[in-house]
C-alpha cells in the first residue's frame, strides 16, 4: 500500500479491493461459472443484466455493449447522424461526448454549462440551437451529460429540444442509479447511454456500457449494430455496424455489484453529506439542485489556487484528480468545432478551479477525516 512522507497510507480516489472483499468471492465465483459454462460471447448473463438494469431505471429496453462510447456511437449511428448535422455537446465533459458525434461524422456544437451543477446550461443550448443553421448546419441532437453523477436540467433541455425538432440522446456514463423527481436516469430524453468503466459508480472490470431507451424499434437496431448489423437470420447483414458487445464475464461481474449497488449509492451519499458540512466553509462545494439525487461518481470542489491546494493534499497523502483541466473546445482535436455565441466562459472558469477529492462506498471516517484537514491545511 502507498504511504506518505510520514508513512500513512494513501487515501486512493477509489478503491475497489474494498468492494471486492466486501462481496466475498461472489465476483470471483460469477466469473468462474461464467469459465465453466464457456459462453463468452453474448451468454445468458448478459440478457440476465440487461433485465436488470431495466428493472432498475424503469426504461422499456436496455442494450449493453462494449463501452460507454460504444452506448453514444450506437445511438448516433442508429439514428443516422453524419456530415452537416450539429450536434450540441457540453465543452465541459470528457472526450467521448463530443469524439463519438465527430466520429460519424457530425459536427459537435459546443454549448457553455452552469457553475452550480457543472452540466449543459439551457440558455446556452438555446442560443447555440438559433446560430447554428446559420453556419449551414443542420442541428439534429443534443447530448447533455450527468457529469460527476447528477442529472442534467433535461427538464428544461427536453422542451427546448422538442421545439427545435432535437433528439436528445443523455450521456449518463458517470450518473446510473441517480434520479430528478420520480424519474430515474436511464427514462430522459429518446436514449441514454452508460458506462461500466471500473471507476464509474457501477464499473465492472474492463469495459463496458449499455444503452437505455423506451423506444422497441431503437432497441433492435442497436441490438443489430453492437452486432456488425446483422440481420434476423445468421448470415445476414442489413446495415453497416461494429463488434460492440458486452462480455459475458463483464455481466456476471456486475449482476454481482448490482446486489450492493443500492447501499453503495447511499453510502456515497453519506460522504457527500459529511464533505459538505466540513467543506463549505473552505472550498466551493458542489450542489445538487432541487429533485435531483447524485450518484457522486466524483466529489468536486472549487478551490482558488487549485494547483497549490492539490500539491498540499498529495504531500498528506490525499489523493486528487482534475476533472477537467482543459475543457474540450481548446483540445487540438475539437478547436475547429463551432461554439455557442454567448462563449464558454463558465467551462473555462470551471476548468482552472475544479478538484475531485476521494469518494467511494467504503471511504472510512477517519478517511474522510483525513481528506477534510488536509483542505483545511491547504486553503488557511
Ligand atoms: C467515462 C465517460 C464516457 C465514456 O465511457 P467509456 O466506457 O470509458 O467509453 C463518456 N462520457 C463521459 C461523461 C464519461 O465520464
Amino acid at each position: 500500500m502507498p504511504s506518505d512522507s510520514r508513512g500513512r497510507r494513501r487515501v486512493p480516489l477509489v478503491d475497489l479491493g474494498a468492494q471486492r472483499r466486501r462481496l466475498d468471492g461472489g465476483i470471483d465465483r460469477a466469473i468462474r461459472r461464467v469459465l465453466e459454462h464457456g459462453r463468452f460471447v453474448l451468454g445468458p448473463e448478459v440478457g440476465e443484466l440487461e433485465e436488470r438494469l431495466g428493472q432498475l431505471s424503469g426504461a422499456g429496453h436496455v442494450v449493453t455493449c462494449a463501452s460507454g462510447s460504444d452506448a453514444i456511437l450506437l445511438v448516433l449511428l442508429a439514428w443516422g447522424a453524419g456530415p452537416g448535422d450539429a450536434v450540441f455537446v457540453p465543452t465541459f465533459t470528457f472526450a467521448a461526448t463530443a469524439e463519438m458525434v465527430a466520429l460519424v461524422g457530425a459536427t459537435p456544437f459546443f454549448v457553455d454549462v452552469s457553475a452550480e451543477d457543472f452540466n449543459m446550461a439551457a440558455a446556452s443550448l438555446s442560443e447555440a440551437v438559433e446560430v447554428a443553421a446559420d453556419s449551414g448546419l443542420r442541428p439534429r441532437g443534443v447530448v447533455p451529460v450527468d457529469l460527476f453523477g447528477q442529472p442534467a436540467a433535461y427538464e428544461a433541455i427536453e422542451p427546448l429540444a422538442a421545439e427545435n425538432g432535437l433528439w436528445v440522446l443523455g450521456d449518463a456514463a458517470q450518473s446510473f442509479g441517480a434520479r430528478f423527481g420520480e424519474r430515474r436516469v436511464g427514462t430522459f430524453g429518446q436514449a441514454t447511454a452508460t458506462s461500466f468503466f471500473p471507476s464509474k459508480p457501477l464499473g465492472c472490470y474492463g469495459d463496458g456500457g449499455a444503452v437505455f431507451t423506451d423506444d422497441p424499434e431503437l432497441a433492435e437496431v442497436l441490438r443489430s449494430l453492437r452486432e456488425h448489423g446483422r440481420g434476423p437470420t445468421r448470415h445476414d447483414y442489413v446495415r453497416v455496424g461494429i463488434n460492440g458487445r458486452l462480455d459475458t464475464i463483464q455481466a456476471a461481474v456486475l449482476l454481482e455489484k448490482l446486489s450492493v449497488f443500492g447501499e453503495e449509492v447511499e453510502a456515497r451519499q453519506r460522504v457527500a453529506e459529511r464533505y459538505a458540512s466540513g467543506l463549505s466553509a473552505l472550498v466551493g462545494v458542489p450542489r445538487t439542485r432541487a429533485g435531483a439525487t447524485s450518484v457522486w461518481a466524483q466529489y468536486t470542489v472549487q478551490a482558488e489556487q487549485r494547483d497549490r491546494v492539490r500539491a498540499v493534499l498529495e504531500a498528506e497523502g490525499v489523493s486528487s484528480a482534475v476533472y477537467y483541466p482543459v475543457p474540450l473546445h481548446l483540445q487540438p482535436a475539437y478547436s475547429h468545432a463551432p461554439r455557442a455565441p454567448g462563449g464558454l466562459a463558465v467551462s473555462e472558469s470551471l476548468a482552472a478551479r475544479v478538484l475531485s477529492l476521494p469518494i467511494h462506498p467504503y471511504l472510512s471516517e477517519g478517511d474522510q477525516d483525513r481528506v477534510l484537514s488536509a483542505v483545511a491545511l491547504a486553503v488557511r
